[in-house]
């Protein structure tokens, strides 16, 4: 199935789609890739973790953690 970005736009400068990333459409400024990744689980995607009271550490970290205190 293919999409043609030229029907879509930017979500957030609203130029011309050219890349879907983070499950956004975006343009190819690196400005919005950044908003994208932010928007989508960067440091927002931590805080809401952080609110739901989980801890903010990476999976892969607390497995290794873990595994530190069996030894
Ligand atoms: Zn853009």
């Amino acid at each position: 199935m293919a999409i043609n970005l030229d029907e879509y736009t930017c979500e957030f400068c609203g130029k011309q789609c050219k890349n879907i990333v983070y499950a956004a459409f975006v343009c190819d400024d690196p400005n919005c890739l950044e908003e994208a990744r932010l928007a989508r689980g960067g440091p927002g995607g931590h805080m809401k973790k952080k609110a739901e009271g989980k801890p903010i550490i990476p999976i892969e970290l607390e497995n290794e953690i873990d595994e530190n205190k069996k030894l």
